[in-house]
């Protein structure tokens, strides 16, 4: 017997007909004797719809009542898919998070589960139940309904994968599995048969969405290995394991890309010791994360240009620290939002040379001009113009033998 978390996101129960469709999946399981817990995502499109409701009220909408608000979605698919299983002749029940409970640490919108209490589900699986579980969220020490980040689903079924010691993690989604680069925008991607936890972080981190950063994040530090595939084909998926288990054939796993960047040069800085840390400094602690950093070479040892790039949802907010900041001097600020980031990432390159000079020679072709680049052990990442993003990826996927 095995136990299984079983994770539908939202294209997987977008309808009545998905929904339906899901539990013969989940039924197919339990006939093996599996015990089986369902996570659910809202219905694909319901979480979007639930934000542009709040900001109709107000651009400021309060934080603790947005929970409230987007969790609901997640709460209709749960109740929806132990009404279907029940249908089916299953016994299914369905745990709201405050009832388990889920306990979540953090701010609201952005909370990580830190607990939940499994005795009352564990009985109910003893019993032959099927518990459904909704994705996202969590309560507060404080008994306030929070929101674990955007699709989070994925990190409340790694936590309960956890929590409860399953033997299988099975993320259900509307593609065969992980690919070499997005499969909707490049059809020349191929599915991958097995990547590590490290390469997926790094995707996902660096916009592949198809799995959650700190889902994955979850699961490498607990070797949970992680199965995405499809609910609508058969088809094999994506084992996410170790790297010990994985025979790197290619230097280059795969291409991202995402454009939550925005771009930020200061002309003209006084170039003396310090003065990129007073630059920085109100930055960090306005929690605003800076990514990539490029200072030019000061020809006369006096002025120089700084360039970095920072999360565009900080953007405005950025300038404004900058423009109030009295120990710094410079000419002007230039501000790029219509830049995209796009991203190698392979376990392989750290054993090959010339893997930088190859994906620069490969934009270069292309008159692709590079506005920034930042580098780690297993991916490199360049900052381009935004309208270039899906011929660049698609090249650098042709360059890289990933077609
Ligand atoms: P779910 O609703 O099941 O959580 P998501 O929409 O979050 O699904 O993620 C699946 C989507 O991720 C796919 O439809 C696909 O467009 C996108 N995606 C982006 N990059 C990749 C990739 N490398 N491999 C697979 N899917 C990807
Ligand atoms: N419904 C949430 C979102 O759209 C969580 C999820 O789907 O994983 O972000
Ligand atoms: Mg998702």
């Amino acid at each position: 017997m095995t136990k299984k978390v079983l994770k539908f996101g939202g294209t997987s129960v977008g309808s009545i007909d998905r929904i339906k469709h899901a539990a013969k999946i989940i039924k197919r399981e339990y006939d093996k004797k599996n015990k089986i817990i369902v996570v659910v995502s809202a219905m694909s499109g319901t979480t979007n719809n639930l934000i542009a409701h709040a900001e109709s009220i107000s651009k400021k909408f309060n934080k603790r009542e947005l929970d409230v608000l987007l969790t609901s979605g997640e709460q209709v698919t749960s109740a929806l898919m132990a009404g279907a299983l029940t249908d089916l002749g299953i016994k299914s029940k369905s745990w709201m998070n405050w009832q388990i409970p889920i306990i979540t640490e953090g701010d609201h919108s952005n909370s990580r589960i830190v607990n939940m209490n499994i005795k009352d589900i564990e009985k109910y699986l003893s019993k032959d139940g099927i518990a459904v579980i909704p994705g996202f969220q969590g309560v507060s020490k404080s008994g306030d309904i929070t929101s674990i980040g955007r699709g989070g689903s994925d990190a409340t079924a790694v936590a309960i994968a956890k929590i409860f010691n399953t033997d299988s993690c099975e993320i259900y989604t509307d593609v065969d599995g992980v690919y070499s680069s997005d499969p909707n925008k490049v059809p020349l991607a191929k599915k991958i048969e097995k990547i590590s936890y490290e390469e997926m972080l790094e995707l996902s981190s660096l916009g592949t969405k198809v799995m959650q950063a700190s889902a994955v994040q979850t699961a490498m530090m607990h070797e949970i290995p992680l199965h995405v595939k499809s609910t609508f084909t058969n088809r094999k998926g994506t084992e996410i394991i170790n790297q010990e288990n994985i025979d790197y054939k290619k230097v280059v796993t795969g291409v991202a890309y995402s454009k939550d960047d925005a771009k930020i040069t200061l002309i003209g800085v006084e170039d003396k010791p310090g003065v990129a840390a007073d630059i920085f400094e109100p930055l960090s602690k306005n929690d605003i994360n800076v990514d990539m950093v490029i200072q030019n070479i000061s020809a006369d040892g006096k002025k120089t240009d700084l360039t970095f790039t920072i999360k565009r949802q900080d953007k405005n907010n950025a300038a404004s620290l900058l423009e109030s900041n009295n120990k710094i001097k410079y000419e002007t600020l230039q501000m790029n939002d219509k830049v995209s980031k796009i991203s190698i990432v392979g376990a392989g390159m750290v054993a090959t040379p010339g893997v930088t000079y190859k994906m620069f020679r490969t934009l270069a072709e292309d008159k692709i001009n590079i506005l920034a680049i930042s580098t780690s052990e297993i991916k490199i990442s360049v900052i381009i113009d935004e309208q270039l993003t899906i011929q660049a990826v698609k090249k650098l996927h042709k360059t890289f033998n990933l077609d």
